[in-house]
């Protein structure tokens, strides 16, 4: 009854999660934060490329459609096609930038629906045809919408401004309040509830892949490779204090007591060291019954004071085997500082020295040095 309890509040946090995720990327991990970006960046590419193409090819049907082509107008399409060309080139040199790539994701819209609003407010007398050739600008906007991992609310600031564009297409071309315009702003709104639906699967799913990549299915923590790629980008910035974590004579309690017992171990300690870190601080499982914790922003003293903690509070849990008997478990910590700089591979090596000289010296015990 515990388990099937554990498992429904287990997929209430997963689904709670995953919709405040879709929704806007406050909660988003600084990890995944990147791996967003790269994704986007590939679309900025992609579309800004696909849009400059667009650009001489409309040129081409308005000489060959429009009886006149104020050269104003001209400029104004050259500036744009040339900024299309700059966000391109800009997302291709931008790996890893993060901030460059939300503007140039921006821009990307930005720059034709400008075009288009200068369009309609030099021309609103000029008749239907600029309106009629350029029409569909807000809607290829609104479909493009659904390329991008938007969060929702990314999408809906967009959406919303490309809904106002079409209002202003509507009242230039005098078809505001009548069917015709109305028609078409329920279209846009239509084609905008399907992009966030899209935007809300698209995400949902970059999410889950993620999380299945970067995290340890039994334990819900960090796996290795996650680890170490955080770890590298933390530990360049500020003081890491790391714990490796081991527990004592694990193997004993899957030969005494079975498997299915041992995960059971495993899953609620992963929990409890979850329950006790801090916002900032992270655990990884890092390999079968080893974890790893990285705390940022304690003294040698506090990281200390919590490894003894946490050995107490490892030992506190009481587990049952099948036959319903109680029993507890031990762990041992090597515990080491990582400064800023500093290799992080020999900082590793060092907690890992220190854990054996844990072990070795009786076990459920903290070594901070050497
Ligand atoms: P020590 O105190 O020296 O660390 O002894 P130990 O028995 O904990 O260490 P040892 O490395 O000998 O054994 C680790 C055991 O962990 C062996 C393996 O069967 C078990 N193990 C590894 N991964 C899992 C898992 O996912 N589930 C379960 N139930 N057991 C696991
Ligand atoms: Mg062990
Ligand atoms: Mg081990």
């Amino acid at each position: 009854m515990g388990t099937i309890l554990e498992g429904w509040k287990n997929l209430q946090a997963i689904s709670i999660s995953s919709v405040r995720d879709t929704l806007s990327g406050k909660y988003h991990s600084r990890d995944f934060i990147h791996a967003r970006m790269e994704y986007l960046r590939s679309r900025v590419i992609l579309v800004g490329l696909l849009f400059a193409l667009l650009t001489p090819l409309w040129t081409l049907m308005d000489w060959w459609v429009l009886p006149s082509w104020p050269a104003h107008l001209m400029a104004i399409r050259v500036l744009s096609l040339g900024g299309l060309i700059l966000c391109v080139w800009l997302a291709f040199n931008g790996h890893q930038r993060i901030t460059r790539i939300y503007v140039l994701s921006g821009l990307v819209f930005i720059l034709p629906a400008s075009f288009y609003a200068y369009m309609l407010l030099t021309l609103a007398g000029a008749g239907h045809y600029v309106v009629l050739g350029y029409g569909f600008i807000p809607f290829l906007l609104v479909a493009t919408l659904s390329i991008f991992p938007f969060t929702l609310l990314e999408s809906a600031l967009v959406g919303g401004a490309l809904i106002a564009l079409q209002v202003l297409a509507s009242v230039s071309s005098g078809t505001w309040l009548t069917m015709k315009g109305l028609q078409d702003l329920w279209l846009l709104s239509a084609l905008l509830v399907v992009a966030l639906t899209a935007n809300y699967f698209h995400l949902g799913l970059l999410l889950r892949l993620y999380r299945q990549a970067t995290h340890d299915t039994l334990t819900g923590l960090l796996n290795r490779g996650a680890l170490s790629r955080q770890l590298g980008q933390e530990a360049a910035h500020e003081a890491l204090h790391i714990l490796m974590v081991d527990l004592d004579h694990f193997k004993q309690i899957n030969d005494t007591h079975g498997h299915s017992v041992g995960d059971e171990v495993l899953m609620r300690t992963a929990s409890l060291f979850k329950a006790h870190l801090g916002p900032e601080d992270l655990a990884a499982r890092y390999g079968g019954e080893e974890f790893m914790l990285i705390l940022s922003g304690r003294s040698d003293e506090q990281a200390l004071n919590f490894s003894r903690l946490l050995l107490r509070q490892v030992h506190g849990q009481i587990f049952f085997n099948h036959d319903r008997e109680p029993f507890q478990i031990t762990a041992s910590i090597g515990l080491a500082l990582c400064q800023p700089g500093q290799n992080i591979e020999e900082v590793l090596q060092l907690a890992d020295q220190r854990l054996y000289s844990a072990k070795r010296a009786g076990r459920n015990q903290v070594v901070a040095q050497d």
